[in-house]
């Protein structure tokens, strides 16, 4: 019998976002220069502030080994974090620090999901999501949010979805990749639904930062009572503090579920890395500054790049309120005609882009959404303005 990999990876979608990120690398070895609207990362440099801890940790020391669920100094900053910015309570036992935010979701549901069980996930949803719950042994079901409606969570939505197998909600606000704001209202709404009849909730709020034009972000778990006892809170440092690269992120919720997640950490990567935690440990205490103003010139960006794009003959992009990223919906391009084939998809469309006007983009079809495409606007804005100016001549070739 020949030996081959796990059906689990086999059946694996991988990273779109992720493995983009390498095809553009490669591109640029061979001297293509693409301007890259793909990878949710910020262009700016880690606030020296946060890199100077780094630096000051590994000179007092602080390279070895740490608890699991990490150093207790950093977890009595995102304990005194999540009180002021969030108004939530917790204790150190109920916070666990981890290898970027993705490590907390799939801790998270590596802890709370038996085989089959199912956890409810809105879409258009971030590429990640639906593995991770896949590889825990549950199954997403999916929820879809519409265009219209400004791709707004609707709870009435999500508690027709629910079954006794209903395990875990996981939503995203402010969203990845619509860039959504779920409001409070809806917010306190599925709180209720979920509370009742004791479903987890997951609430990846690493985009919490990022939200623009008067809009405020609420965590759910200091919403309603009744749901802060099972929800996980995820969050990191990767967007607000421009740290992607540092892999340090973190969860809070029920001691138990965090005690699980540490004993699992304890036999995967033991703990995350110390002089990241130090860093953290800068970011959340000290000046606050450069989160404002990398949210400035993100909302600067913002508004620049859906003008662009709903000016574009074909193109609608929603007027979302939050995160780093636009979702335009080009499917009335599908039919058009690029002199070599015809636009039949999503796909097509940024396969189009890239090929013609070395603009990356990822597909929709990688966020259950193919009649769109999504756009960071974490890059700068001579880029934004270069690419916005090659993808509109690009179009208009295709009314012509
Ligand atoms: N979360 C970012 C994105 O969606 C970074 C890449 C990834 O982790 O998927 O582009």
């Amino acid at each position: 019998m020949e030996r081959t990999i796990s059906t689990r990876i086999k059946d694996m979608t991988p990273s779109a976002t992720v493995e983009l990120k390498g095809k553009i690398e490669a591109l640029k070895q061979k001297g293509i220069k693409i301007i890259p609207f793909t990878l949710g990362e910020p262009d700016f440099n880690t606030p020296a502030n946060i890199i100077e801890a780094a630096k000051k940790a590994m000179d007092d020391g602080f390279t070895r080994y740490t608890a699991a669920a990490g150093f207790i100094d950093l977890r009595e900053a995102i304990c005194k974090k999540l009180l002021t910015d969030n108004n939530l309570s917790f204790q150190t036992d109920q916070i666990i620090v981890t290898t970027g935010g993705k490590q907390a979701l799939y801790n998270t549901l590596m802890t709370i999901c038996n085989p089959g069980d199912e956890v409810i996930l809105p879409t258009p949803c971030w590429v990640s999501y639906t593995e991770m719950i896949k590889l825990a042994g549950g199954i997403p079901v999916l929820i879809k949010t519409t265009e219209e409606s400004g791709f707004s969570l609707d709870p009435k939505e999500i508690e027709k979805a629910i079954t006794p197998k209903t395990t875990a909600i996981l939503i995203n606000s402010p969203n990845n990749p619509t860039g959504a704001v779920y409001s409070k209202n809806n917010l306190e709404q599925l709180g209720k639904i979920a509370a009742e009849r004791g479903i987890y909730i997951i609430s990846d709020e690493i985009y919490e930062k990022l939200v623009y034009d008067g809009e405020t972000h609420y965590s759910i778990a200091s919403l309603c009572p009744e749901i802060k006892d099972l929800c996980i809170v995820i969050n990191g440092f990767a967007k607000s503090y421009a740290m992607t690269g540092w892999r340090i992120g973190y969860a809070a919720g029920p001691s138990k579920i965090i005690k699980g997640m540490c004993d699992l950490q304890g036999h995967t990567t033991s703990n995350t890395n110390s002089i990241a935690q130090k860093a953290a440990v800068q970011a959340l205490l000290g000046p606050q500054d450069s989160v404002v103003n990398m949210h400035d010139e993100f909302a600067r960006r913002r508004t620049y790049i859906i003008d662009r794009l709903n000016n574009m003959q074909g193109v609608t992009c929603a007027n979302v309120k939050g995160a780093f990223y636009v979702l335009p919906n080009v499917s009335a391009l599908f039919g058009k005609s690029t002199g070599s084939k015809t636009i039949q998809s999503s796909l097509d469309v940024a396969t189009y882009l890239l090929e013609e006007a070395h603009v990356g983009v990822v597909t929709g079809d990688a966020f259950y959404s193919p009649n769109n495409i999504r756009l960071t606007y974490a890059t700068s804005m001579e880029y934004i303005k270069l690419g916005m100016d090659k993808m509109q001549a690009c179009i208009d070739k295709l009314f012509k």
